[in-house]
């Protein structure tokens, strides 16, 4: 039923159209064509303005065959780079790229699915509930598609990415929320050799201050790190200024607010104590996900990927996803694992079994709903 060579087809179609985010704009037409050549109205929101980039998010409503509940299915059309003049190649039941780009199976292997799997229920008369499917902008550069999206045009109750690393079968049902923090130390120039006594050395004042704070994993839930450090002007001036960009993260929100307090306070005092001023900013990037097995959406995932044959392993992640965005949103969310390889190196691969296991679980999760009707 699934139609291997149209799927593999598509998907290398798809993984050799450019699309680094920002620059969406050949991926974003070729999909809205083919999902006009389904039948389908596709609408695109002002991401693309709000992000000075070539394409908004694109969304469908897929009206159902037959009563159920409201479901979304969402993939991202950006990729990272080097990602021009992409050429995939198949070998030994593997695609990827020729070596000198990344191949674009994250997450193109998730759109390819998807159309092959709106094929199928058309081809066999398959039925099925109301269906949404969204494919945003800018994920690989914080999110930003996502966070753009008016989620209030959506019905769905429950929602699928299309984007986690692991095998067909694997459910993402925990990810953390994440602060970005920037640091800034104001110090006071003065010659080095001539008058030292009169600056406030900024790099001093911000390197005794990050020797006190944590750094690292601070428990099981939750990590924090420094990441970039920038300051002074000349070997033989006294630093009058300093930065540094660090983050934190935590499955637990609370535990996040801690810690960033934490960091902040110390920073503040510590700097204070040197004479010099201090700023922090924090901007929250991102709500954690905190699923339990028991959950409507995990369970749908299990039950489906275990429809198809294959093993569903749920698992807890360091990182955001357009899943994030969603269920911060309020639409129950889960990301699933499609099986692509080394993504974001010019070494990424995606086996076509996976291909079209990712094809069979979104089958597999249309199906189940109904049946939970
Ligand atoms: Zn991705």
């Amino acid at each position: 039923m699934i139609n291997e060579s149209r799927l593999i087809n598509s998907f290398i179609t798809m993984a050799q159209i450019p699309s680094i985010s920002g620059r969406e704009g050949k991926m974003r037409d070729y999909l809205r064509a083919q999902l006009q050549e389904r039948g389908l109205e596709v609408n695109e929101d002002e991401a693309g303005l709000a992000l000075q980039g070539e394409a908004g998010n694109l969304w469908v409503k897929i009206p159902a065959s037959v009563e159920a509940e409201t479901i979304l299915f969402a993939a991202h059309m950006d990729t990272v780079g080097p990602g021009e003049g992409i050429q995939a190649i198949i070998e030994d039941g593997v695609i990827k790229s020729k070596g000198n780009t990344i191949l674009g199976s994250d997450d193109k292997a998730a759109i390819a699915a998807l159309l092959e799997a709106l094929d199928v229920i058309r081809e066999k008369r398959l039925p099925h509930g109301p269906l949404e499917l969204l494919f945003t902008v800018g994920e690989e550069q914080g999110l930003q598609g996502a966070k753009q999206f008016d989620f209030t045009s959506l019905k769905a109750t429950m929602a699928y990415v299309l984007d986690a690393g692991g095998d067909p079968g694997v459910i993402v049902i925990q990810s953390p929320c994440q602060n970005e923090i920037e640091y800034k130390v104001y110090g006071k120039p003065a010659h080095a050799g001539i008058n030292p006594e009169k600056g406030i050395n900024a790099i001093q004042a911000a390197a005794l201050a990050l020797s006190r704070m944590p750094c690292g994993r601070i428990d099981e839930e939750t990590t924090c790190n420094l990441g970039i450090i920038q300051g002074g002007t000349a070997r033989n001036i006294v630093a009058d200024y300093c930065q540094i960009k660090g983050e934190a993260r935590s499955l637990n929100r609370s535990r996040l607010d801690q810690i960033t307090q934490t960091l902040k306070n110390t920073f503040m005092e510590e700097v204070q104590r040197q004479g010099a001023r201090a700023e922090v900013e924090v901007k929250f990037l991102y709500p954690e996900i905190r699923l339990d097995p028991e959950d409507r959406v995990v369970k749908t995932a299990v039950k489906a990927i275990e429809s198809t044959g294959l093993q569903p392993r749920l698992e807890s992640t360091g990182g955001g996803s357009d899943a994030s965005i969603i269920h911060g949103n309020g639409i129950p969310c889960v990301n699933l694992g499609i099986g692509m390889s080394n993504v974001h190196s010019c070494d990424e691969y995606i086996k076509i079994s996976h291909l079209i296991k990712d094809t069979k679980i979104i089958l597999a999760i249309i199906n189940e709903i109904i049946k939970e009707k």
